[in-house]
């Protein structure tokens, strides 16, 4: 009798547990992003709700791997920067869509996927570098291209994606002829070869080799903050910053930004990893950690980019500039701008 009652409990027992699924201690993470600077976060999530994050850094090839592992994926969260890369994992059916109150109210509609594929989490801005005597406070992105700049323009290769990012927006702003023409007026422009990376264009208006630069924000905390070393420390008080914007229009971003993998198998655990890093809390672990601009209007700027004055993004969506983004690299090479 006692070992029967025994089995039913048994039997009942197994039931249960297989019936409620046991909410998810833990999920899977693949990131772009270097593991120091999301350590923080993934630290703070776990404190926060008790769910293990298991990171997986991806360097290169990330929709590759996922897409290789097919609906066997242990993928829950993909995360990367710059939107292209976000629009590409969503174009090859790598994610899926997520509804959820919390991230629509802390991402404007225009930093991520129109059904939830994607969302931005925190944002640089591509700004102007200047030499201390330009002493302008305002600047626009079509006057980069003025004549008055001549010989006096530094800016990295017109086909890294930070750049063909920014003229793809052109394109979205002004259109193909347009963008040609001042793509044409920035090579005419550029006081040397367009490559190097962003910090160089602040080290080389230190050097007197240009006036003016195009660069994104957070370069200006790495540098100015002396985290990049004693030499970009100065790189960075040389030069000014300001936050130009087109006319009509605001400030180009791009993003840092996750979605939820297609086949995630911890999906409610991934959208609340979505939800935390929209959080006040993390948002200003992001803010902290590389000097990005929050997503969440609310939450707190770093000082140092702060001062840089108040960011107004550009209100053309990032899957509009998105649809730019092949004709703004045919244009770099039509126009021999990185030769
Ligand atoms: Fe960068």
């Amino acid at each position: 009798m006692l070992i029967r009652t025994l089995q039913a409990a048994v039997l009942i027992w197994i039931a249960w547990t297989m019936s409620v699924p046991a909410p998810a201690q833990e999920l899977n993470l693949y990131t772009t992003r270097e593991p120091g600077l999301i350590k923080p976060l993934l630290d703070a999530f776990t404190r926060s709700g008790g769910i293990m994050v298991n990171s997986i850094f991806v360097k290169d090839g990330l929709a590759e791997r996922v897409a290789a592992e097919g609906s066997r994926s242990p993928a829950d969260v993909l995360m990367t920067v710059d939107f292209g890369n976000l629009i590409d994992l969503v174009e090859k059916g790598l994610t899926q869509q997520v509804r959820s109150p919390v991230l629509e109210r802390a991402v404007p509609s225009t930093l991520r996927g129109p059904g939830g594929e994607w969302f931005a989490l925190s944002l640089r801005a591509r700004v102007v570098y200047a030499a201390k005597d330009v002493s302008l406070s305002t600047f626009s992105y079509e006057a980069l291209a003025d004549p008055r700049w001549k010989g006096r323009l530094c800016m990295r290769s017109g086909q890294h994606p930070y750049n063909t990012a920014l003229i793809a927006a052109y394109l979205a702003h002004h259109g193909e002829a347009k963008t040609e023409a001042w793509l044409r007026g920035l090579k005419a422009n550029l006081a040397r070869p367009a490559t190097g990376g962003d910090r160089d264009v602040a080290r080389d208006i230190m050097g007197g080799i240009c006036d003016v630069g195009i660069g994104n924000s957070y370069y200006v905390g790495l540098m100015r903050s002396g985290r990049g070393g004693p030499e970009q420390s100065k790189w960075g008080t040389a030069i000014d910053v300001i936050l130009p914007a087109f006319e009509g229009g605001g400030t180009h971003v791009n993003i840092s930004g996750a979605s939820v993998a297609k086949h995630s198998p911890h999906r409610e655990a991934a959208v609340m990893f979505l939800e935390y890093l929209v959080s006040d809390e993390a948002q200003k672990i992001y803010a902290e950690a590389n000097f990005e601009y929050p997503v969440a209007a609310e939450a707190v700027v770093h000082p140092i980019i702060a001062a840089l004055g108040s960011l107004k993004v550009d209100p053309v969506p990032l899957t509009e500039i998105a649809r730019h983004r092949t004709l703004a690299s045919r244009l770099v090479d039509k126009v021999g701008f990185d030769r």
